[in-house]
């Protein structure tokens, strides 16, 4: 690999940034749209990704790896969780958008 091609995937860190470099999506970097600068909806720490991204590379794989060490039985009631969590999130925000309406 040529030195311009290593610079091409070099992802350059602001020095105000928060976080670590494990939390960059390095592999982001060469796509349109792949060096924002997000804040992780877990760690709260900033990072570098796709511009869609919502958590950093690191509580991506951290969590990752905790869901692939659950047996099948554990991820199908963490899977069930997730989606009762998700259902009840849109009924409330529903609900409140529906009382708005009538006043
Ligand atoms: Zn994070």
């Amino acid at each position: 690999m040529s030195d311009s091609e290593i610079e091409l995937h070099t992802v350059v860190r602001p020095s105000w940034m928060t976080g670590t470099p494990e939390c960059d999506w390095s592999e982001d970097s060469s796509h349109e749209n792949g060096n924002y600068f997000n804040k992780c909806a877990s760690c709260s720490y900033d990072f570098i990704g796709h511009k869609l991204r919502h958590v950093c590379r690191k509580c991506h794989y951290e969590a990752k790896a905790i869901y692939d060490a659950m047996t099948s039985e554990e991820q199908a009631e963490w899977d069930a969780k997730r989606v009762a969590e998700i259902r009840d999130y849109f009924k409330t925000n529903a609900e409140s958008s529906h009382a708005r309406n009538e006043r």
